[in-house]
């Protein structure tokens, strides 16, 4: 004779029907209790190759996103230089390619963000993980939130105005916006070309960033130093002085948050470099074609 567990009832020779449900439950709980202390032993690891081998994805993306970048930028300096020739066919080829290029780098920015996502939400489930499903959701998730136009974007803005500039520096583009004009400005010309903390030149900044009030560029920790030291030296003194911007003559304030190294800050000082190596090579082409008049009369006047 046995006596059921749960009920007390006598039986013979198992728990009654209740008892034998509760008994299961228990088994299966402490079975899945099991299994899933075993999934976090065994996985953690393995989630965290899986997330690095996600990240790593991303920033490959990102260098080719880099030299896309540095793509586009060179197709605006060679177009001006063939608008400068009245080469306009090309131009108008280089535009089209540049258009292109920014449409491709645009997904390609999309797939990098989404693969980013991926790596910190990724987590290991019974099921198989469709990757390229996930993938494919976060893409079409940014697609939706930022629709993409190529001819908005800002690249191709500066490609039409370099190119206009070439042959009427000054005047505003057809239909160019007043805002526009104003933005576009600083897409050929620094507003510093050295931090005015570290005194470093920007184009060896290693991490340059900028006051998204006044424009001016910084290197990020000579920068940070200065706003966090500006804001000790209020508390201790118990003001809330704003923290000026250490640019000579600039009114602008600096704000930590308001610092940053936008997408198109180290484009802009590739650009500059480019320009200002491109201008040396036209400034010795000029002193030797100037040596060369210069010997010309002395030749002329030689003993022959
Ligand atoms: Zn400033």
């Amino acid at each position: 004779m046995y006596v059921c567990a749960c009920c007390s009832r006598s039986l013979a020779p198992s728990l009654c029907l209740s008892g034998q449900r509760a008994l299961v439950g228990v088994v299966v709980l402490a079975f899945l209790l099991f299994a899933d202390a075993q999934l976090v032993v065994m996985a953690t690891p393995a989630v965290d190759r899986v997330r690095s081998v996600i990240r790593s994805l991303a920033s490959k993306t990102n260098d080719l996103l880099q030299d896309f970048d540095g793509t586009i930028l060179y197709a605006k300096l060679v177009a001006e230089d063939l608008e400068k020739d009245h080469h306009a066919p090309s131009v108008k080829e280089l535009e089209e390619a540049t258009l292109d290029i920014i449409t491709i780098s645009n997904k390609l920015r999309n797939h990098s963000k989404a693969l980013e996502t991926l790596s910190m939400t990724y987590a290991p489930s019974i099921e198989v993980t469709d990757f390229k499903k996930l993938l494919k959701n976060y893409v079409k998730e940014l697609d939706e939130e930022s629709p993409f136009d190529s001819e908005k974007h800002p690249f191709i803005k500066q490609f039409r105005e370099a190119v206009w500039k070439v042959h009427h520096a000054g005047e505003p583009m057809p239909g160019q916006e007043q805002e526009e004009i104003v933005v576009m400005a600083g897409s050929q010309a620094l507003p510093n070309t050295s931090c005015p903390l570290s005194g470093k030149p920007v184009e060896q900044l290693e991490d340059p960033v900028r006051s998204q009030r006044c424009r001016h560029i910084y290197d990020r920790d000579a920068v940070l130093n200065y706003v966090r030291s500006h804001a000790m030296r209020n508390r201790r003194h118990k003001n809330s002085n704003p923290c000026k911007c250490a640019a000579a003559g600039c009114p602008g304030i600096l704000v930590e948050e308001q610092l940053v190294c936008d997408s198109s800050l180290k484009i802009e000082i590739r650009e500059y470099v480019l320009r200002q190596q491109s201008s040396n090579i036209d400034t010795v082409a000029d002193c030797t074609y100037l040596e060369e008049d210069d010997d010309t009369p002395l030749k002329s006047h030689a003993p022959r």
